[in-house]
Formats: structure tokens, C-alpha cells, sequence
């Protein structure tokens, strides 16, 4: 069986490591905060010292990491993943990241004679612990089939979508579908509540019509409950709006909404609410409109 190893262990990547060692998979964790390796330790897996380390132990190594710098952070450097595998060692990056920042990590570990495939995930911490992700790959079809075992360990929606880049194409595409729900949800419970409407009445009539879905569902549960633990914080939406609106400008694709999103995003976390679920753009726009104490 292969052997796997796992770096980055943060809400997401915790979970899915643990569902690659229920699988059967011998598998080596790293995290740069060593204390959230305990859990997987107990679930058999090795702990690895650096990420040097953990390459040399993995035939498959899978970074789930916030952004492209945590994975260019965990590639380079004396004790980085790159000094530590060899030619054949296969990368699966599962972060999100720009296409453009992936094609050319794609081309650099490929160089070494590394097989590499893009995994951006959808679907959120409930998924990734059931196992039930969805996963857009881009690399090449060959690598995509000898890994999908390992992929179908974490989901259940897996798509082959191109060559390097296509996946995370398709990630920041559905994200920025999601972005928007978001916003506008904020926006709508803040018309509502402006307006004298109880939110919950409002969650309730929303539930009930056919813009509900589950994202929808939860994420008025988090409103009208002003519980904004994060499930997806919202400076990884802030930082995926970035991605949408830059890699739009290099593809002269005009994204004029999304553009006006993360404007409110970036305010959201300059005003302190980045490491809240990112329905809690809520609270910056009800701030705006008095209707909120910043918490
Ligand atoms: P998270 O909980 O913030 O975890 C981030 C991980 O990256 C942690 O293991 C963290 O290590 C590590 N990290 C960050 N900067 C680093 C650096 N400079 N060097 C080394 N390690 C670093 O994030 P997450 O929610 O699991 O998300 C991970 C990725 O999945 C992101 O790209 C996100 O956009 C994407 N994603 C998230 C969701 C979601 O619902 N949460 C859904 C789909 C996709 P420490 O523990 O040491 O901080």
C-alpha cells in the first residue's frame, strides 16, 4: 500500500489525515504546530520531525495548507518536503491556491521528476470528517487514476478536470457561486432586521422558499444564532476572493460583483471578524448599519 504522507493539520486537513489512516494507509503527519498531531498519532499514524522528514518516509505526499506562501514555506528550505523526496515522489496539493501559483509549482517539482496533482476540495469540515468531499483535480489523467484510491479515502465527488490549473479553476469558480450567497444572505438579513423584521421569522420564511440549500441553511443558523464558529473562517473566503478577482484580471474576465464582495470581505477582517465563519460578513454589514455592537 502506499504510504502517505499528510502535512497541515488544521480544520480540514485534521480530519481528512484521519480519514486516509482509517483507510489502511501507513501514514506520517506534519504540522507546524506540532500539538495537533496528537489525535493522529493516536489514530496510528507517525509523527514526522520536519518536512524533510516526512517526504522521506512518503511515496504520496498531500499538503493541505491555508495559502500558496504555507506551501511554498513547507516545499523549500533545508528541511523542506523538496530535500526530502525523491524522483517519483507524487505531490497532491489540496489547498486552495491560484491556478497560476499551482501550474508553476506543478512545473518546479516536475522538473525533479515528481508526479503532482492540484486537489482542491468543496465542502466543509462536516464533509471532510464524513469523508464525503467533494475534490476537482487538475494534472495529468495518468497520475489523477493511480491516485484516486487515496482520494476516494476523503470524498466522493471527484472530478478530473484538465491538465495543472483546471482544478483550482474550478475551485475559485464555485467559491465565488458561494461568496455571493453569502453576501447576499448578509445583505438580506440585514434589510430584514433594518427593518424591524425578527431574524429568526426571517430565517424561516428563507428556509422555506427555493433559494434554500444547505450552505443557505447553515449559514442562517449561524446568523440568527450569532454563533460564527468558524467552519469556513472568513479569511480563507477573503482570501479565495483575491484569487477570483486577480486571476480574473489576468484572463480579462470581468468579475464586477465578486470585486465588490471582497471589498466587503477585506473590511470584514480589517474589522477584526477573519477568524470567524464567514457568515459573520453579517456582522460587519449590520456594524455598518448600526444595528450591532462590534463584538
Ligand atoms: P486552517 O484550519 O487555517 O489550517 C491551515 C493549515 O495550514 C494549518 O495546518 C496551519 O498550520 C498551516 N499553515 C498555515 N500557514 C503555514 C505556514 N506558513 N507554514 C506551515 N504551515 C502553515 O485552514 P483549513 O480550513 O483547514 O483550510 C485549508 C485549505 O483548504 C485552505 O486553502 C482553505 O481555503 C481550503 N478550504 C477550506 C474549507 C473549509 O471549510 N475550512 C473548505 C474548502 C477548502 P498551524 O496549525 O501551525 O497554523
Amino acid at each position: 500500500m502506499k504510504k502517505v504522507g499528510f502535512v497541515g493539520l488544521g480544520l480540514m486537513g485534521a480530519p481528512m489525515a484521519a480519514n486516509i489512516a482509517r483507510a489502511g494507509y501507513p501514514l506520517t503527519v506534519y504540522n507546524r504546530t506540532s500539538d495537533k498531531a496528537g489525535p493522529l498519532r493516536e489514530l496510528g499514524a507517525a509523527v514526522a520531525e520536519t518536512p524533510k522528514d516526512l517526504a522521506a518516509r512518503s511515496d504520496v505526499i498531500i499538503t493541505m495548507l491555508t495559502d500558496a506562501q504555507a506551501v511554498e514555506q513547507m516545499l523549500r528550505g533545508e528541511e523542506g518536503l523538496l530535500a526530502g523526496g525523491g524522483p517519483g515522489t507524487v505531490l497532491i496539493d489540496m489547498s486552495t491556491i491560484s491556478p497560476e501559483q499551482s501550474r508553476s509549482l506543478a512545473i518546479e517539482v516536475e522538473a525533479r521528476g515528481w508526479d503532482k496533482l492540484e486537489a482542491p476540495v468543496f465542502g466543509s469540515t462536516g464533509p471532510a470528517k464524513e469523508g464525503t468531499l467533494g475534490i476537482m483535480v487538475g494534472g495529468p489523467r495518468a497520475v489523477f487514476e493511480r491516485h484516486i484510491d487515496i482520494l476516494k479515502a476523503m470524498g466522493n465527488h471527484i472530478f478530473h478536470m484538465g491538465p495543472a490549473g483546471a482544478g483550482m479553476a474550478t475551485k475559485l469558480a464555485f467559491n465565488l457561486l458561494v461568496a455571493a450567497q453569502l453576501q447576499s444572505l448578509a445583505e438580506a438579513m440585514s434589510l430584514a432586521g433594518g427593518g424591524g423584521v425578527d431574524l429568526e421569522k426571517m430565517g424561516e420564511v428563507i428556509a422555506a422558499t427555493p433559494v434554500a440549500s444547505d450552505l443557505i441553511r447553515r449559514k442562517i443558523a449561524n446568523i440568527v444564532g450569532d454563533n460564527y464558529a468558524p467552519s469556513f473562517p472568513l479569511k480563507h473566503m477573503h482570501k479565495d476572493l483575491g484569487l477570483m478577482v486577480a486571476t480574473g484580471h489576468a484572463l480579462g474576465v470581468p468579475l464586477p460583483a465578486t470585486g465588490a464582495i471582497h471589498e466587503t470581505f477585506t473590511a470584514a477582517r480589517s474589522r477584526g471578524y477573519g477568524d470567524l465563519d464567514a457568515a459573520a460578513v453579517f456582522c460587519l454589514l449590520a456594524e455598518l448599519a448600526g444595528s450591532r455592537a462590534k463584538s
